[in-house]
């Protein structure tokens, strides 16, 4: 494969430039915590930032710091500039395929117990094969017991081949109590491990743990730079490309999701759209037929009902840019531009910008269980401005959306 360096990172100047500016200075902190949101490219930073202190020609082959302070004064070798991994080197070829014995990687994983041996060795395979693997985890996957005592034993030892070891922690949030306890031991004292841990629920780790760590923030990617990334280098078509970027919150991994699933997010979209139709035309008895056909989506496919919910609001955006004059290019459906100029014309900004708000409350409503058919029910009549059914229900409760 291909060696990931930090050079390679998207849209993440600042954590990628201190990170740079941390290697090629040769001193290192004990322990450096990557927060931000999720599948914003924290995971390949860690592994990547792991290559650039274990390259035989950066600053951190040199032996671990001891008031280091003349070396920084002697002349760069020749070569790769040494705030990155050179990728030639005995080390980066094994830091690339993640082999180096030096460099220690965990996950979390999920799954029997007896297959989860099988699961690490599979997934760090996949990690090597495709640097855009994207982890995806079940509520209960956390990073295993076993795992985490077996790296505390070597810890003990000297590194075998670099000057020091390298712990990349994934998600490092998804551990029990007692492994941070046991880990913390190890991150205070100074010695030959660099950790590096990334979280996108920074809350979720111990004070303890957060305190001691360097922290370095990621941020969420540009809607366009992620539309790029899946027409370019992940040869998704540039028009689903589009609306999955502008769906996945900035999150990479996240829209390579949507656009690799079963449905394609075109299609549920105009399937949203058309669910209007009985509510726009004050039919309410059609309205909740519609709805009950969308009962399968109560339990199982809560994740879809929110994207077609997520797509409405899109389309609603799109509205709003429409008034403020936006060309084409700026409309995320652009494909039914015709009809998106044509609804702006019959419908007011406050209507939209209320509609908004009811989605909104929608989104809210799926999180909090309510049934799926009676969330719909009410969205869309009060989305379409139908109102169906408002009449006889308390002021208090709807006067909220009358602005
Ligand atoms: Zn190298």
């Amino acid at each position: 494969m291909a060696l990931v360096r930090l050079a390679d990172l998207m849209d993440q100047p600042a954590a990628g430039g201190f990170l740079r500016g941390v290697v090629a200075g040769g001193r290192f902190a004990n322990a450096y915590l990557l927060h931000g949101p999720a599948g914003v490219g924290k995971g390949t930073a860690a592994l990547a930032f792991a290559r650039a202190l274990l390259c035989e020609r950066g600053a951190g082959a040199r032996p671990a710091v001891r008031g280091d302070l003349f070396a920084a004064a002697q002349p760069a070798p020749a070569g790769p500039p040494l705030d990155d991994a050179c990728g030639e080197c005995n080390a980066c070829r094994k830091t690339g395929d993640l082999q180096h014995p030096d460099l220690k990687f965990l996950f979390p994983v999920s799954g029997e117990e007896r297959e989860l041996d099988n699961v690490i060795i599979e997934t760090v395979a996949a990690v090597r094969e495709n640097p855009l693997f994207v982890f995806a985890y079940e509520k209960a996957a956390s990073i295993r017991l076993s795992v985490t005592r077996e790296l505390l034993r070597e810890l003990s030892f000297q590194p075998f081949e670099a000057p020091r070891r390298v712990v990349v922690v994934r998600d490092a949030d998804r551990m029990r109590e007692d492994q941070y306890s046991a880990l913390l031991k190890s991150i205070e004292e100074p010695g030959a491990t660099v950790w590096v841990l990334t979280t996108s629920r920074p809350t979720r780790l111990p004070a303890t743990i957060r305190s001691r760590c360097q922290r370095v923030r990621f941020a969420p990617l540009t809607e366009e730079r992620v539309a790029r990334f899946l027409a370019e280098r992940a040869e998704v078509p540039a028009e689903t490309a589009r609306l999955v970027a502008a769906l996945s919150g900035g999150s990479l991994s996240r829209a390579l999701e949507m656009a690799a699933g079963d449905v394609q997010p075109a299609r549920l979209r105009d399937e949203a759209m058309a669910l209007l139709g009985p509510a726009a035309s004050g039919d309410p008895v059609g309205l909740w037929k519609a709805c009950q056909a969308y009962m399968k989506y109560g339990r199982t496919g809560r994740e879809q009902l929110r994207r077609m919910i997520e797509l409405h609001q899109l389309w609603l955006r799109d509205l709003l840019r429409a008034y403020a004059g936006a060309p084409r290019e700026r409309l995320t459906h652009r494909d039914r531009e015709a009809e998106i100029r044509r609804q702006a014309a019959t419908i007011t900004p406050t209507e939209v910008r209320r509609r908004l708000m009811v989605l909104e409350e929608a989104l809210r409503s799926i999180d909090g269980n309510v049934t799926a058919d009676l969330t719909l029910f009410s969205t869309l009549g009060r989305v379409a401005g139908a109102r169906l059914g408002e009449g006889e229900w308390p002021s208090y409760s709807t006067a909220r959306w009358d602005y």
